[in-house]
């Protein structure tokens, strides 16, 4: 299965994302964070950093689950 991972910046795609990280160091697109879980790109470092949690708290909601 190939995802496809879009540029923020430039629209160009990659397969992965440590392609697409080290296309964003060489061009200095230093204000993209992908997140590494969806793939999902933000340019907002508060927004990356809600959708982090977001992570976060559903993998603490599953471990709740599970005890
Ligand atoms: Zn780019
Ligand atoms: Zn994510």
């Amino acid at each position: 299965m190939n995802k496809n991972i879009r540029c923020g910046v430039c629209q160009k795609s990659f397969t992965t994302i440590s392609q697409i990280q080290s296309h964003q160091q060489k061009l200095n697109h230093d204000k993209v964070y992908i997140c590494t879980h969806c793939s999902k790109q933000f340019t907002n470092t508060n927004d990356f950093k809600v959708h982090l949690q977001q992570h976060a708290s559903k993998k603490k909601n599953d471990l709740t689950a599970m005890e």
